[in-house]
């Protein structure tokens, strides 16, 4: 392990001697990344990292097809081959009453199959306690490292949709232009391929928030949404940008201009110490004074880094306070079903001179009809 990796063990492991846990198993990928530095997708198979806070030993159990990445944590490891069974293989090594465990990762069925293993061999074994939120608090304050990270994929997502801006031409369909994205992330020196399966809408497509990208061959004076990002060595970026294909009209610019005037109060707002609430609130005053506030549903924003989605949330019913090192996306939007969505959306660093927009791409009305 690095040194960053050790120190978040460690830090993890005085949580649970805080809560009186004596050991705990990490399942979810993102979080065994963040304490081993080892990206391993797992796809259906089990992935785990025991930790043991009483001895402060950690136990690193892996696929054998992954052995050799895992070796270069330099864990002890638990390799299990695909015709073993990797719960039966781990129970031998829970020699504690009680496993800390992330409910909301672990499914049910492994659980049941962990601790019926473990209760063979170790009679005093209780049960579960839940420690998914010693980990998110952690993860929600990002150490300099990993605000670098998210400033690559910030940086590199901004560049791929440069690249594409001629690209965008009346005939040309939603699946081509995310492909041809795709094929610009891909270009970017350090990047591991997009953050996640990214929309590409045009009309009216766009105006369902979690659109598909599908057919549609642009025409004049469409609206095309873009929402993507960049994974950069695990860390990812997240951003949507509107593109005019010739003037809108005077109705959409409207509707333009007051999501972007939304974004800029919600990035106005956010700094060191203000309720996460509020962030949402000041971007939800301006859509509900222009009179569309039943047109933006959901919450201003999310949390971002080893996950798309992860901590803090912001929405309005958040009063937990903003604080630095804190990334978040900001995208307020107004959706009206079957006629057009807009949608802003930057990511946002809090820091103790104030809130850091990360991605840069231009978004004034002027900057974007093409
Ligand atoms: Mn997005
Ligand atoms: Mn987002």
């Amino acid at each position: 392990l690095e040194k960053k990796e050790t120190e978040r063990i460690e830090i993890f492991i005085r949580k649970l001697h805080d809560h009186t846990i004596p050991s705990a198993l990490i399942t979810n990928p993102s979080n065994v990344f963040y304490f081993t530095g080892i990206a391993i997708d797992p796809h259906e198979r089990f992935l785990g990292l025991l930790i043991n806070a009483k001895e402060e030993r950690s136990l690193f159990i892996v696929p054998e097809l992954e052995e050799e990445k895992a070796k270069e944590s330099h864990l002890d490891l638990l390799v299990y081959k695909d015709n073993e069974n990797a719960l039966e293989m781990l129970s031998k090594a829970i020699t504690s009453t009680s496993l800390g465990i992330e409910k909301e990762h672990i499914s049910l069925k492994r659980a049941e199959a962990l601790a019926y293993f473990t209760k063979l061999q170790n009679k005093d074994f209780s049960g579960y306690d839940e420690v998914s939120d010693f980990i998110m608090e952690m993860r929600l304050i990002k150490d300099p490292g990993e605000i670098q990270m998210i400033k690559q994929a910030a940086l590199c997502i901004d560049n791929a949709l440069e690249k594409c801006m001629t690209y965008i031409k009346p005939g040309r369909t939603e699946k081509q232009l995310k492909s041809r994205l795709l094929a610009e992330i891909a270009q970017q020196e350090g990047t591991e391929g997009a953050a996640f399966d990214f929309q590409v809408s045009a009309g009216p497509d766009a105006s369902n928030p979690h659109g598909i990208t599908g057919d549609r061959a642009f025409e004049k004076h469409d609206v095309i949404l873009i929402d993507c990002g960049v994974n950069y060595q695990n860390y990812r970026s997240d951003i949507t940008r509107m593109f005019f294909i010739g003037s809108p009209t005077k109705k959409v610019a409207e509707l333009y201009n007051i999501v972007l005037a939304a974004q800029d109060a919600a990035i106005n707002t956010a700094g060191i110490g203000v309720k996460a609430g509020k962030v949402d609130i000041a971007a939800r005053m301006v859509i509900e004074k222009a009179g569309y506030g039943k047109n933006f549903s959901c919450r201003v924003g999310h949390g971002l880094g080893i996950d798309i989605h992860e901590a803090p949330s912001i929405h309005d019913k958040n009063d937990s306070q903003l604080k630095a090192g804190m990334v978040f996306t900001v995208e307020p939007g107004i959706y009206i079903p079957g006629v057009v969505g807009i949608r802003i959306e930057d990511d946002l660093l809090i820091t103790e001179h104030g809130a850091e927009v990360l991605t840069h791409f231009p978004k004034a009305l002027n900057e974007i009809i093409l």
